[in-house]
C-alpha cells in the first residue's frame, strides 16, 4: 500500500464526507493504493455515524472510535499504530489542510529520501488575529532553538508526511503532537524537510483549540522533551549537578551565618541580622519550592513515559 492517510477528529461531522470525497479524488487521479483512518477521538456529534456510512460504501475508509476524549496526540498514536502504508500523512479533519499536497509530499518521501516533511502554512497570516500569529511565531522560534532542527517553520502544522518506519518508532503522547518533529528527531530519524502547503479558513464549526492554555502547555511540554532528550537516560548528571552545587552554596551560607554571630557575640556588636526580615524566608521557601516543583515535574514526566498505562486508550470500536 502506498499511502495511510491519517485524520484525528473531534466532532467534525461536516467536513468528514467532503474530506473522504476530495482525498477520494486526488489518489484516484494519481493511482495511489491507500486507506483512510478516521480516528475519532470521542465525539459527541454525529461524526461516527458519518465514518460508519463512508466505510461501508468505500472499503479503503477504516475509523478507530474512542470511548471519550483524550486528545489529538491519542489519536495520532492509534492511527500510527494502525497505519499500513509505506508513507502515512496525517491531516486535520476541519478542511483547513488541502488533500492536493499530497502527491508532492508522497514524492518528497519516496524520491527525495525524506524521513519527515512537515506543512508549512504560508498563506494564514493574513486571517489570523494578532493574538494568535505572535504567540504561534514565538512559539516556532523556541521549538527551533530547543530542538536544533533549525528548518522548520511550522512545527504544529497538522498536515505532516512521514516514513513508515518513523511513525512505528516514536511515541506521541499527552499533547506531544506539536512536537512530532523533535520526537522523530530524537529517535534519529534526522532527514526533516518542509513544504509550503496550501492553507485555509475552517469552513465548520470552531477550533478544538483555544485559550492561551495551548501555549503554556506547549511550552512546558517542550521543557519536558528537551529534558527527556538530554538528561532522560542520565537524570543524575542534571539532578546531581544542581543538588551538590546547591548543597555547597547552602553549606557556606550556614558557615558565614555561624561565624559571623560568633564574631559578632565576642566583639559585643549588637546590630540587624538578615533573617530578621521577613524577605529572608520569603525568598528561602520560594527558592526550596520552586526547585522541588520543577524537579518533581520532571519525575513526574519521566514516570509518566515509563508507566504501563501511559498509551492505554478506552477503543470501542473498529472498522
Ligand atoms: N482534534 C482531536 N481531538 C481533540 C482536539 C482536536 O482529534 O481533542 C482534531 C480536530 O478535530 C482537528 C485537528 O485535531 O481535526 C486540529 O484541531 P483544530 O482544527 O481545532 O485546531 P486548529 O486548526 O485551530 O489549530
Ligand atoms: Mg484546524
Amino acid at each position: 500500500m502506498d499511502i495511510s492517510v491519517i485524520v484525528p477528529l473531534f466532532n467534525e461531522e461536516e467536513s468528514l464526507a467532503e474530506l473522504h470525497a476530495w482525498i477520494k479524488r486526488v489518489m484516484d487521479e494519481n493511482h495511489f493504493t491507500y486507506e483512510v483512518i478516521f480516528v475519532n477521538d470521542g465525539s459527541t456529534d454525529g461524526s461516527w455515524g458519518v465514518i460508519e456510512q463512508l466505510a461501508k460504501q468505500y472499503p479503503e475508509v477504516h475509523g478507530i472510535k474512542f470511548r471519550r476524549n483524550y486528545g489529538k496526540s491519542p489519536a495520532l498514536y492509534c492511527g500510527f499504530d494502525a497505519a499500513q502504508g509505506d508513507v502515512v500523512i496525517t491531516m486535520d479533519a476541519d478542511l483547513q489542510d488541502s488533500p492536493d499536497e499530497i502527491p508532492e509530499l508522497y514524492r518528497m518521501i519516496t524520491a527525495d529520501g525524506y524521513d519527515l516533511v512537515s506543512g508549512f502554512k504560508m498563506n494564514r497570516k493574513k486571517g489570523d488575529p494578532l493574538s494568535k500569529t505572535i504567540p504561534t511565531k514565538l512559539f516556532n522560534a523556541t521549538a527551533r532553538k530547543v530542538s536544533g532542527i533549525k528548518n522548520l517553520h511550522d512545527f504544529n502544522c497538522g498536515l505532516k508526511a512521514y516514513r513508515n518506519e518513523v511513525v512505528k518508532n516514536i511515541e506521541v503522547y499527552g499533547e506531544m503532537h506539536r512536537y512530532i518533529p523533535y520526537l522523530a528527531k530524537n529517535a534519529g530519524f534526522t532527514k526533516i524537510g518542509e513544504k509550503p502547503v496550501h492553507h485555509q479558513k475552517r469552513q465548520h464549526g470552531k477550533s478544538k483549540f483555544m485559550g492561551w492554555n495551548r501555549f503554556v502547555n506547549g511550552y512546558l511540554d517542550l521543557i519536558s522533551l528537551w529534558f527527556i532528550d538530554s538528561f532522560g537516560l542520565k537524570p543524575m548528571h542534571i539532578f546531581g549537578f544542581i543538588g551538590t552545587l546547591i548543597f555547597i552554596i547552602g553549606l557556606l551560607a550556614v558557615i558565614a551565618v555561624g561565624a559571623l554571630k560568633l564574631w559578632a557575640l565576642h566583639k559585643g556588636i549588637a546590630r540587624v541580622l538578615v533573617t530578621d526580615t521577613p524577605y529572608f524566608y520569603i525568598a528561602l521557601t520560594m527558592m526550596i519550592i520552586g526547585t522541588q516543583l520543577f524537579v518533581a515535574g520532571f519525575l513526574g514526566d519521566m514516570i509518566s513515559r515509563n508507566s504501563q498505562e501511559r498509551n492505554n486508550y478506552q477503543v470501542s470500536k473498529r472498522i
